[in-house]
């Protein structure tokens, strides 16, 4: 009986450490994902290409633009060629382009992707006279999906006034400052935001800190990570609506913020994000595999922001969540069989969300703690739990903006409880 049961032990310490040992790439990743050293860059050439008689212009002269080139294929029909950052690469092709004609006319563009195959709905934007554009100026453009070649033709009434067409909203890091300040997220006195570092190509990370804790008062802490990937822009809308729930004069966010500090990064990837990378940072590199080997500079600047928490006297690092997009709504915990402290925090989360939006579909997928991402991160430095909360790349600005919202609320009710539990408990 004892033979069995060191047997059992044993068996499951060997799988343990074979996962640990093995991970190599998830099914959608492309080979050598997890060796996170420079890998070179395709540039792309920032410029304005005219084509046809009468001409019909395009543009990547924008952050977050991408478009590589652009050639006429007959009279009405135009082909625009979308490529990555380098390859191998996950399919998620971010394109974002500025088009228009000499003469007021229709034409067909299609939309031709080097290894990749048309996966987000084209949008649509015209700005004002003055540049500027909200998420509701956006349209999603009718496409042509060709299954054989993997490409999308949509049709555009073009003149002289540019339209901007692009995979997601675009969300640059020019947008970024603007948009704390409309959501009213910064210019509270209980939020600070400062550099927290540069990324490779010297744009600023930056970090926000929510609390009206004293400081020589012991709290907890909730982590929040954003836009490890560029095209990612509903699970960074997501996390501004997170973050503009804590920041709101609520009795509960008050309560929250009197209780626990928020240490948020919300754009970790800017290069990424401005250059109209696909996925990878300036380095080429997947930044959500690079939180074991932290060979590029995005993932260092956060892991040395936060590691100061890890022998602070008064500050316990206590949930964190990473803001992601994917093409379903979906969450990552850590499998709940991982023991956290505080424990199952994510499994307790997921039913309160699912309660109050009882019409949206979740998927919760349990993954073990072996992956080089930044919730395994989270797990290995601080003994946390924590989530990879992955928003539907289709899901509406308003709907997101308030399923955001209310699991923001339910889990502030939640960690109060937890922590208020834990020192009972002490
Ligand atoms: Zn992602």
């Amino acid at each position: 009986m004892r033979f069995v049961l060191l047997l059992t032990s044993l068996m499951i310490l060997l799988t343990s450490c074979k996962s640990t040992e093995e991970f190599s790439g998830f099914s959608y990743d492309p080979p050598d994902v997890t060796d996170t050293t420079d890998k070179e860059l395709t540039p792309q050439y920032k410029r304005v290409i005219g084509t046809g008689e009468p001409t019909v212009w395009v543009s990547n002269m924008f952050d977050g633009a991408r478009l590589n080139d652009f050639y006429a294929k007959n009279d009405s029909l135009f082909e625009v060629y979308i490529r990555p950052e380098n390859a191998p690469i996950n399919n998620s092709p971010w394109y974002a382009f500025k088009i228009w004609s000499d003469t007021l006319r229709s034409a067909k563009i299609k939309i031709n992707y080097q290894d990749a195959t048309h996966r987000y709905v084209p949008k649509l934007h015209r700005p004002d006279s003055l540049g500027s554009v909200t998420l509701s100026d956006y349209e999603e453009l009718a496409f042509e999906y060709d299954s054989t070649d993997g490409t999308a033709v949509i049709e555009l009434e073009l003149s002289e006034a540019p339209l901007y067409v692009s995979a997601q909203p675009l969300q640059t890091t020019s947008d970024l400052m603007e948009d704390l300040e409309s959501r009213n997220i910064v210019g509270h006195d209980f939020v600070k935001h400062k550099r927290a570092g540069l990324s490779k190509k010297g744009r600023e990370i930056m970090e926000l800190e929510i609390t009206e804790v004293a400081p020589d008062q012991k709290a907890p802490v909730l982590a929040i990570v954003g836009r490890q990937h560029p095209p990612e822009v509903t699970g960074y809308l997501a996390s501004l609506s997170f973050l503009e729930e804590l920041t709101s004069d609520t009795e509960l966010a008050e309560q929250f913020r009197n209780t626990f500090v928020v240490k948020a990064f919300p754009m970790i990837n800017p290069d990424g994000v401005d250059l109209g990378h696909w996925r990878h940072n300036a380095g080429g590199i997947d930044l959500n595999r690079d939180w074991e080997n932290f060979n590029q500079p995005e993932t260092r600047v956060v892991r040395d922001a936060l590691s100061r928490l890890k022998d602070h006297d008064r500050r316990i690092m206590f949930y964190a969540i990473d803001f992601h997009s994917t093409n379903e709504n979906l969450f990552y915990p850590i499998n709940e069989e991982v023991k956290t402290t505080p424990d199952n925090i994510t499994q307790k989360w997921i039913p309160l969300i699912k309660e109050n939006n009882a019409d949206v579909e979740f998927t919760v997928e349990e993954f073990d703690t072996s992956s080089p991402i930044a919730k395994n991160w989270f797990y290995h430095t601080f003994g946390i739990d924590a989530v990879t909360y992955e928003v539907d790349d289709r899901l509406e600005t308003d709907r997101l903006d308030e399923i955001s919202r209310s699991a923001a609320r339910s889990l502030m009710q939640l960690l109060l409880e937890e922590w208020h539990h834990k020192n009972l408990d002490n």
